[in-house]
């Protein structure tokens, strides 16, 4: 039976993945930090260690499929282990288990990266150089510019990072058989969404801006894409970031694609 892992698979977008997996009839082991198959903290170097420990005792070393969903929103005062969370638990996780995938039966990986990663590019991203040296430590410092809204520039950087990081494996992924492509949610109905929404900072900007297709994305409807990027069906899609937000992309940045 093909096998799947789900990250951030307790709640939201990766709880709504793991049931429509599940229906397929694909066997999941869900990661998180509660109510998961594997309990894990992604935020940790241990953490993260542990989690690719548990995924290949779990899988024997082989993998089908891998979906990369768990994260925190702009609205977490933590802005550092926002970043930590978002981009470097992600990317942990996506490399760690590269070699299981390399193994799988025609496998793929989706990493869940957000319209945000759109709102500003690499060259202005302040996460860019702390990424580029692998140095941590160097978050918090470099989220500085940020000032007051240091949870939005650690979200924005870091899913811009995933992005980059995702396209940037482009070949090496192809050469191997796997392929590997983001969905770039906007608004989806979760707990997530709902904290953003209440937060003083952020709340008010979110609860009136209205996408072209005027209401929020159920967390399913982003599984049922997610699943079309794992099946055989996006065998040529590889690479790509496709996008899931009611129109806000093409209404924002009309000219740039
Ligand atoms: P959610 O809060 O419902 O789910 C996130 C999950 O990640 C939770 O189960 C949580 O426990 C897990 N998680 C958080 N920190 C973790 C850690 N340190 N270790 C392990 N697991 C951890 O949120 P969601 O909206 O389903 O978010 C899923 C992904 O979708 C996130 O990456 C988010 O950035 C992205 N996204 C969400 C929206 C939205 O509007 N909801 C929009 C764009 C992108």
């Amino acid at each position: 039976m093909s096998l799947t892992v789900v990250t951030g698979s307790a709640s939201g977008i990766g709880a709504a993945t793991r049931a429509a997996l599940l229906e397929e009839g694909k066997e999941v082991v869900g990661v998180d930090l509660r109510d998961a198959d594997i309990t894990a903290d992604l935020s940790t170097r241990e953490g993260r260690r542990g989690a690719v420990d548990a995924v290949l005792q779990r899988c024997g070393g082989t993998l089908d499929g891998l979906v990369l969903c768990a994260g925190l929103g702009p609205h977490v005062d933590d802005a550092e282990r926002i970043v930590a969370v978002n981009y470097f638990g992600t990317i942990a996780m996506l490399d760690g288990l590269f070699p299981a995938l390399r193994k799988g039966d025609d496998a793929a990986a989706v990493v869940v990266s957000s319209v945000s990663s759109t709102h500003i590019t690499w060259d202005d991203n302040p996460l860019a150089s702390v990424i580029e040296s692998g140095d941590e430590a160097g978050v918090g410092p470099a989220l500085e510019v940020g000032g007051e809204y240091k949870g939005q520039f650690a979200y924005a950087g870091s899913k811009n990072a995933l992005t980059v990081a995702v396209r940037r494996r482009v070949a090496e992924w192809g050469a191997a058989g796997v392929r590997l492509n983001t969905v770039a949610p906007g608004s989806v109905e979760t707990p997530l969404l709902s904290q953003g929404m209440a937060d003083a900072r952020y709340g008010q900007a979110i609860r009136e801006f209205v996408a072209p297709i005027p209401r929020h994305a159920k967390p399913e409807e982003v599984a049922t894409l997610i699943s079309y990027l794992l099946s055989p069906k996006a065998g040529f899609v590889h690479g790509s970031q496709l996008v899931i937000d009611g129109g806000v992309d093409a209404l924002l940045r009309p000219t740039r694609f």
